[in-house]
């Protein structure tokens, strides 16, 4: 098996509404996001899939965050735009986004909303 990471960034504004601190209130972050793909079918080329095909097809779904107030994003609507939860959702888009290519699947996620901070999102395997 092997697997592709790339790291990618956005620019987005949310806050945490009931959070008992300052994430309460509206702030910025530039996220750093880690999207990692696996397969194990290697092409003509040695290749699992072109890093720039993959870093378009990321940037697609980056496209619907950056530069948002991510609270008003209708998948943020009834789930607070947590690093957890925007992992997960980029995780989403990209499986669906993948589901047309068989040789290659989504493998995990991980936004870091701070050089410290980081949420992973990745589904158990069967
Ligand atoms: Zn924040």
């Amino acid at each position: 098996m092997f697997e592709l990471t790339i790291l990618v960034d956005f620019a987005a504004a949310h806050c945490i509404p009931d959070y008992p601190g300052k994430c309460q209130r509206l702030h910025g972050h530039n996220w750093k996001v880690e999207v990692s793909v696996q397969g194990d079918k290697l092409d003509n080329l040695g290749m699992l899939v072109d890093f720039s095909e993959l870093k378009r097809r990321v940037n697609m779904v980056l496209e619907t965050l950056d530069h948002h107030y991510l609270n008003e994003i209708e998948s943020f609507r009834q789930v607070n735009p947590t690093a957890e939860n925007i992992a997960c959702y980029i995780y989403e888009q990209l499986e669906k986004d993948f589901s047309t290519l068989e040789t290659i699947s989504v493998s995990k996620v991980t936004v870091w909303e701070s050089l410290h901070s980081a949420a992973s999102y990745k589904k158990l395997s069967i």
